[in-house]
C-alpha cells in the first residue's frame, strides 16, 4: 500500500508546486489535439515589443502531409487593430492562432510580429506577448479571485476587481454567495459557459499583453450574456493587436476587419455591412445563424 501511496502523494506535491508554471503552457496546448515538437532557435531573440503588426506571408500548412489546411495564406493585422476570422467549421480559423503562437510550424511561408519572425523568437517572449482567451477556459477548483489573479501573479485585489469590471464579470461575481471568494468547483462547474469566458477575459485584462487571441465559445448564450461577452471582447481587444476567432457573428459587427475563410483560403474580407451587402459566403453564414437563433428562441 505504501508503495502505491507514496509516489502518488509525491506527484500531488509536485503538481501543486508546478501547476502555476504549467498553466500557461497548458492553456496553449489545450488548443491542440497533439503536442508538436517545437524547439527554440539557437540564436533566438526576445520580442522587441513596440510594433506588434502580425503578418502571415504565403503560409502553407497541413497537420498531415497529404492534407493541406492553409493554402498560400497571407494576412496583415496592423499594430493595434482587430481582425476577426469567420468561416465554416474546419476552415482553418484556429489553425491560424496555433501557428501565430508557434504551436505548429508552417510548411512554407513565414509568420512575423513587428518584423521579427516568430521562429526566431524566444518561446517565452512570444508566449508572454500573447494573451489567449480559449473557447473553454481552464479554471481551477479555487476561488474566483484566484482564477482571475492567475493572469498576473502578485496582482492586488483592486487590480483583480478592475479586471473583472473591464470584462463585465464584476456584476455576476457580486451576486454569488461569497463574491470573489466563491469557489468555482471542479473545472469551473458552478459557472455557466459565458461566465467562465468572462473570467478568462478578466484574466487576460490582468495579464495585459500587447497581442490578444480570442477564441470565442460556440455555445449558445442568452441575449444578455451575449451582450456582456460582446462588450468584454471589444474592450479586451481594443488598443491591442487582436485576432478574434468568431463563431457568433453578432459579436463582431463592429470589428475593423473581418476575413472569411473557406478551405484554408481567404474568400472575402471587409467590414460587416459591406460583407453582408456582397451577398456571398458571409451573408450565407449570417443568414444561417439568424435562422438557428430563431429556432433556439422558439425552442426555449
Ligand atoms: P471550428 O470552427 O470547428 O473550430 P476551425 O475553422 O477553427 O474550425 P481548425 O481547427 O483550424 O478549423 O481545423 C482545420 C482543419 O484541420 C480541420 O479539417 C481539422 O479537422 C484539421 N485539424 C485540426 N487540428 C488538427 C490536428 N491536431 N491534427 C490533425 N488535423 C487537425
Amino acid at each position: 500500500l505504501i508503495q502505491v501511496f507514496l509516489p502518488l502523494n509525491t506527484l500531488g506535491f509536485v503538481f501543486r508546486e508546478t501547476r502555476d508554471a504549467l498553466l500557461n503552457t497548458e492553456t496553449l496546448f489545450r488548443l491542440l489535439r497533439k503536442a508538436p515538437d517545437i524547439r527554440e532557435a539557437p540564436q533566438a531573440q526576445p520580442l522587441r515589443g513596440g510594433d506588434t503588426t502580425i503578418r502571415f506571408e504565403h503560409v502553407d500548412f497541413g497537420y498531415e502531409p497529404q492534407r493541406r489546411v492553409l493554402h498560400d495564406f497571407s494576412l496583415d493585422i496592423p499594430h493595434g487593430r482587430t481582425c476577426a476570422v469567420v468561416g465554416s467549421s474546419g476552415s482553418g480559423k484556429s489553425t491560424l492562432a496555433r501557428i501565430l503562437m508557434r504551436l505548429y510550424e508552417p510548411d512554407a511561408g513565414r509568420v512575423s510580429i513587428g518584423g521579427q519572425r516568430v521562429d526566431e523568437l524566444t518561446l517565452q517572449s512570444l508566449r508572454e506577448a500573447i494573451g489567449v482567451v480559449p473557447q473553454d477556459p481552464m479554471l481551477f477548483n479555487d476561488t474566483i479571485a484566484y482564477n482571475i489573479g492567475y493572469g498576473r501573479p502578485g496582482a492586488l485585489r483592486e487590480e483583480i476587481v478592475a479586471a473583472a469590471r473591464a470584462a463585465q464579470a464584476d456584476d455576476f461575481i457580486r451576486l454569488l454567495p461569497d463574491g470573489y471568494e466563491t469557489r468555482v468547483g471542479e473545472r469551473g462547474a458552478r459557472l455557466s459557459g459565458g461566465e467562465k469566458q468572462r473570467i478568462a477575459i478578466a484574466r487576460a485584462f490582468l495579464k495585459n499583453p500587447p497581442i490578444m487571441v480570442l477564441d470565442e465559445a460556440t455555445s449558445a448564450l442568452d441575449t444578455k450574456a451575449e451582450r456582456a461577452i460582446q462588450g468584454a471582447l471589444e474592450r479586451v481587444a481594443r488598443d491591442r493587436t487582436s485576432l478574434i476567432i468568431a463563431h457568433r457573428l453578432s459579436t463582431i459587427v463592429n470589428t475593423d476587419e473581418i476575413i472569411v475563410m473557406d478551405g484554408g483560403r481567404i474568400v472575402e474580407r471587409g467590414r460587416h455591412d459591406m460583407l453582408l451587402a456582397q451577398g456571398g459566403l458571409y451573408f450565407q453564414l449570417w443568414e444561417l445563424q439568424r435562422q438557428q437563433q430563431q429556432t433556439e428562441t422558439l425552442e426555449r
